[in-house]
């Protein structure tokens, strides 16, 4: 029995060995290429360096056993551990292929916009999967109970925040760009998380999602109302940072993404959440886009009211903070962007039809398509506009070489 013991130990620390020096090589083709790919490079650097330092000690636990059943069961229980870590990193990157750098380059904007320059980069990777999401990579660990089988691995996370976003593979097409505006919910969470707002008013309860989630559908109220405080602060970021066309977004597309957009049975009904963006455009000079997207939320069929959940007090204090640490993309922010361009609210339909290059932050080049159902439909006017994305992005680059230090001058 000890030398089946003894083999499968070997097996297991040749399999993390070799599939790990795999993995490193694969990511290292991929960062050539994509090098927005970095953070990634060094998840898979750090998995892989502790599962290779840490696995002789790790099986040692499997040794206070007397009964070699059980010993043969914890190392099973370590190497499906080890196997999950890997074929996830993996699968990651494979998804690469279907992500274009036009997607990183509208998180990258967002993120940029919260503040998370160089020093203090958000690390994160977007993914593929059935439904558009994000989780922290240690909430990954934890839904599979890697802090008691892995201790070790699940603790190199305590203090380096790495994310995995979702999206669906047909919400990244070029053709659908203007669902691009969708996924900055899920920025606004990973802000949230950063700052970890939402959590300190309610510390009282788990921070692990799919905890929460499971007491939120056994009839918790607290845990529910964490929950909706956490998705109203996420769409509140987004609104602020993009302006009026997340909700947009949101209400034009809700009878399509209400199936794929985190399904959950305790988030806020979409006509309260809806409700409360409206007032903030209000807020934000956005009256007009406020007052059209009403009669649209009028159309759409109502959720049928959920539990009494009181969120005000807290959501309306973590908002409170959110306005004094996120710049504001108001009407006058629109305004003096379009001045860039003269006469393009008037003519701006023409311009894009024409394939004019348009060099303007994603949030003022949303609002300006705003309503306009003709681009909406034109699948070839979306691929235009994630283009137009790229040459912003790229001419920001530019001018951060070549005129670095703007206020100096
Ligand atoms: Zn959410």
């Amino acid at each position: 029995m000890q030398e089946y013991i003894n083999r499968e130990k070997i097996k297991l620390k040749n399999f993390i060995s070799n599939e790990t020096q795999k993995l490193i090589q694969e990511t290292e083709c991929y960062v050539k290429e994509k090098p927005f790919l970095k953070p990634f490079q060094e998840l898979v650097r750090k998995c892989s360096d502790c599962l290779d330092s840490s696995i002789e000690e790790v099986l040692e636990k499997a040794d206070e056993y007397e009964d070699s059943f059980q010993i043969s069961k914890t190392i099973k229980q370590i190497a499906d551990i080890v196997q999950f870590i890997i074929y996830f990193l993996t699968e990651c990157l494979l998804r690469q292929d279907k992500v274009d750098r036009e997607i990183y380059h509208v998180f990258e904007w967002f993120f940029e916009q919260c503040g998370n320059k160089e020093d203090k980069k958000v690390r994160y990777i977007v993914s593929l999967g059935h439904n558009i999401a994000m989780t922290e990579f240690q909430q990954i660990l934890k839904s599979i109970s890697a802090e008691i089988i892995y201790a070790k691995l699940f603790e190199e996370f305590n203090d380096w925040k790495f994310y995995i976003i979702y999206i669906t593979p047909y919400s990244c097409l070029h053709t659908n760009s203007l669902n691009w505006v969708i996924f900055f919910h899920e920025c606004g969470h990973i802000v949230d998380d950063l700052h970890g707002k939402t959590h300190s008013f309610y510390q009282d309860l788990p921070k692990w999602w799919h905890v929460l989630e499971e007491q939120a559908n056994q009839g918790r109220l607290r845990a529910i109302e964490k929950r909706w405080v956490s998705e109203y602060t996420a769409d509140y970021i987004s609104t602020h940072i993009i302006g009026p066309s997340f909700v947009w977004r949101f209400v034009r597309e809700y009878l399509d993404l209400f199936r794929i957009f985190e399904p959950s049975s305790s988030h806020p009904p979409m006509d309260k959440r809806i409700t409360f963006l409206l007032e903030e455009l209000k807020n934000i000079g956005f009256e007009e886009e406020s007052e059209k997207l009403k009669d649209l939320l009028e159309a759409l069929p109502l959720e049928a009211p959920s539990e009494e959940v009181s969120v005000e007090d807290n959501r309306d204090q973590i908002i409170e903070y959110y306005k004094s640490c996120l710049p504001v993309f108001n009407r006058e922010k629109f305004e003096v962007h379009l001045k860039k361009y003269p006469l393009l609210s008037e003519k701006f339909k023409e311009e894009i039809k024409q394939k004019r290059p348009l060099i303007l932050p994603p949030s003022t080049l949303y609002t300006l398509i705003l309503f306009d159902e003709d681009i909406e439909s034109d699948g070839k006017m979306q691929v235009f506009f994630a283009d137009c994305i790229r040459l912003f992005i790229i001419s920001e680059k530019f001018k951060a070489v070549f005129a670095p230090n703007p206020s100096g001058r």
